[in-house]
């Protein structure tokens, strides 16, 4: 019986590109977006490549959008082996300070990122208590680094682009909170940082392409009952918090 997996935000970027690896690997992939259309033109695409994907709507900040969703996954099939919380949203205004950002720009990005995250997590938990062995995957970003964000010597210490990263980082931090509740479970749940990707988000100039941004999450999906629960890596390798 092959794998269920749902990816979301999955019309594009890097969880298309996700949806495309894990359908590769024999699994049936449920591809997740807000804007129903969207969806089901994805998964046409990847139908034409001979993959086994479908197409549903859900939008991670919507209660009602994520019951329905839910419930269809249910009836259709019964349980859920593989989510991977990919949809996130990049607001920050890059010509504004950090302390000038917007609480609208925080709210949204925190709707999106941190509670529309948490809310598909919860709604689906117990789907993914019926597999065998049910995997979540939160797409992160070293951005959500604390401890590289402090370091003036690190990478990204002079991107500062405040309610994404700190998005990230409270993402982080939820990961290890449900992680100590899953830990002597079937499930696991793992975060991962993409790389800096060539995608809407990413940016053309981003130098990874997006076959290689969704290894991390795809390899995290697939980790067997030995792999990590509570872990944050970006291609095998584990990042500080
Ligand atoms: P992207 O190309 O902008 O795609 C983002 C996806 O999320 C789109 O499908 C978008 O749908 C969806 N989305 C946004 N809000 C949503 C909502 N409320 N409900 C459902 N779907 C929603 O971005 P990406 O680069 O592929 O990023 C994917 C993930 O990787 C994100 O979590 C991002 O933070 C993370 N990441 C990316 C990079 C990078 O360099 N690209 C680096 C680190 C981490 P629409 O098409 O409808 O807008």
């Amino acid at each position: 019986m092959a794998k269920i997996a749902l990816v979301t935000g999955a019309n594009k970027g890097i969880g298309l590109e996700t949806a495309r690896q894990l359908a590769k690997g024999g699994i049936h992939v449920i591809l997740a977006a807000r804007d129903g259309a969207k969806g089901t033109a994805a998964a046409q695409k990847l139908k034409g490549e001979e993959l086994d994907v479908e197409a549903l709507t859900l939008d991670v900040s919507d209660p009602v959008s994520i019951a329905a969703a839910v419930k269809q996954v249910g009836a259709k099939h019964g349980r859920l082996d593989i989510l991977i919380n990919n949809a996130g949203i990049g607001i920050d205004e890059h010509a504004k300070k950090v302390s000038e950002q917007t609480m609208e720009t925080w709210r949204k990005t925190f709707d999106t990122n941190v509670f529309g995250l948490i809310a598909v997590t919860q709604a689906f938990l117990p789907l993914l208590a019926k597999s065998e062995a049910g995997r979540i995957v939160n797409l992160t970003s070293i951005l959500g680094s604390l401890t590289l964000h402090a370091d003036p010597k690190s990478p990204i210490y002079n991107y500062k682009v405040p309610a994404y990263n700190v998005s990230k980082t409270a993402v982080n931090a939820w990961t290890l909170q449900l992680a100590y509740e899953l830990r002597d479970s079937k499930m696991k749940v793992n975060a991962v940082h993409p790389g800096h990707v060539k995608t809407d988000m990413g940016g053309v100039a981003a130098p990874m392409e997006v076959v290689d941004g969704a290894k991390t999450g795809v390899a995290m999906a697939l980790i067997g009952a030995d792999g990590p629960n509570g872990s944050y890596t970006h291609l095998g390798r584990t990042l500080p918090w």
